[in-house]
């Protein structure tokens, strides 16, 4: 029996990449998916692989910078499970620029969805779980927010805001039972990074001790564990997956 067995989930981002990775890591170890993407209709792969694995899945058009369309997808995700045990906030985007040519709206788009989009999400979600008296967060963060990153102060400021926002919600909702943890993970491949000129990627792969780079599954691992009872005294922490980076 998977550790979480008649247990609710949901993922926010989770058409593909790491917020996919960790829809199937949750299912595949019992818990039944609440998935989320911009566009329902994208979710349509995510959503076969879990319901060919017997869990129960339903898909749903969030866009977790919108306080609106937020509100109206945990309500109804609220009213087809009735809970929600674990939540993975994953959306995330970056808009690189240097900071001389940074425009306010790169700098805006960044923050709504990373930083923003985590608060909206979390403060909706943490109504069902208070009630509950139960409930783990996983937020994904990014090295990027620990050790900043030339070119991504956008995305750097939101990562760093999401690990100070993960560690007062681990504070604040500590009393009904409530964890928050953050991953922050290294080069993960996927449709973000494949976008980076080869160059730098290379460049990249030369500063990771591991000498590779990560995969999602690697970083879905890490999610499960904070996500279950295996993590059940682990609180306010951030947890790098990044091949040794950042020590
Ligand atoms: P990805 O392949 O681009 O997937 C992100 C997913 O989130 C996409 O399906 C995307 O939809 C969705 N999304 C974007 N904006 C959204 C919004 N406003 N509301 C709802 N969903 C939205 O990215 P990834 O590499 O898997 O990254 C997932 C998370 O890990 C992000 O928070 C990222 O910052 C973090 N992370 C990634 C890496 C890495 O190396 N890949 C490293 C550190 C941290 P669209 O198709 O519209 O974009």
């Amino acid at each position: 029996m998977g550790q979480f067995e008649g247990k609710v989930a949901l993922v926010t981002g989770a058409a593909r990449g790491i917020g996919q990775a960790a829809a199937l890591k949750l299912a595949r170890e019992g818990a039944d998916l609440a998935v989320c993407d911009l566009d329902k209709d994208w979710l349509a792969e995510t959503a076969g692989i879990i319901s060919d694995s017997g869990r129960r899945v339903e898909t749903y058009s969030v866009n977790v910078s919108d306080s609106k369309s937020v509100q109206e997808g945990i309500a109804d995700i609220e009213r087809d499970f009735a809970r929600i045990d674990v939540l993975v906030n994953n959306a995330g985007i970056t808009n690189d620029n240097l900071l001389v040519r940074m425009t306010e709206d790169e700098w805006d788009r960044v923050i709504d969805v990373n930083l923003k989009g985590t608060f909206l999400i979390t403060k909706a979600v943490s109504r069902i779980m208070m009630k509950q008296r139960s409930g783990a967060i996983v937020n994904i963060a990014s090295i990027i927010g620990l050790i900043g990153n030339a070119g991504q102060c956008n995305y750097s400021a939101s990562k760093a805001g999401v690990i100070a926002f993960t560690k007062s919600c681990a504070k604040e909702l500590a009393a009904r039972n409530i964890r928050a943890n953050a991953v922050a993970p290294g080069f993960i491949k996927t449709k973000m990074t494949d976008d980076l000129p080869e160059e730098v990627q290379k460049k990249m792969l030369d500063g990771i001790p591991l000498k590779r780079f990560g995969t999602p599954e690697d970083v879905a691992e890490v999610v499960a564990f904070l996500a279950g009872d295996a993590a059940g005294y682990v609180s306010g922490q951030v947890l790098t997956v990044c091949g040794g980076m950042v020590t």
